[in-house]
């Protein structure tokens, strides 16, 4: 599969799709702090200065889509009031705002980096193999 929705939303490095785009646990000072490389396959996450920059586009037109719509149909089909609507697409911009901070991110390095079927067996063998040894350990 050249593209998986599943690690794009769960944030996975497009590569091996096995490690995390992003620093966890999360600090609320950094909410986008992503490591140089990933932990498994070693892709860069961030292959030139300034590459996250078209990520921007994607929060802005996703973001604007995705509050318009729902704003208009509160406005125009429930007959909500505009200052109504205007705080209901306030608290949803909120709520995702995250999510889609985070995903614009990996979208972008998603569309841009493409997967390597033989780096994730790879890299899934040796979690597997780590995760027998453990197992074995105890
Ligand atoms: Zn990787």
């Amino acid at each position: 599969m050249p593209f998986s929705f599943k690690a794009m939303w769960n944030n996975k490095c497009p590569r091996c799709r096995q490690g995390d785009l992003f620093v966890s646990p999360m600090r609320l000072k950094n909410p986008i702090d992503m490591p140089e490389k990933c932990a498994h396959c070693g892709q860069r996450l961030e292959p030139e200065p300034g590459f996250y920059y078209g990520a921007m586009f994607i929060s802005y037109i996703f973001s604007g889509w995705f509050l318009l719509i729902p704003t208009l149909i509160l406005v125009f089909y429930f007959k909500w009031s505009i200052e109504a609507a205007m705080a209901f697409a306030i608290f949803l911009g909120i709520i995702t705002y995250l999510k889609v901070l985070r995903g614009s991110r990996s979208l972008w390095l998603h569309l841009m980096v493409k997967h390597d079927p033989k780096v994730q067996v790879e890299v899934e063998t040796k979690l597997s193999e780590k995760k027998n040894t453990n197992w074995k350990a105890r």
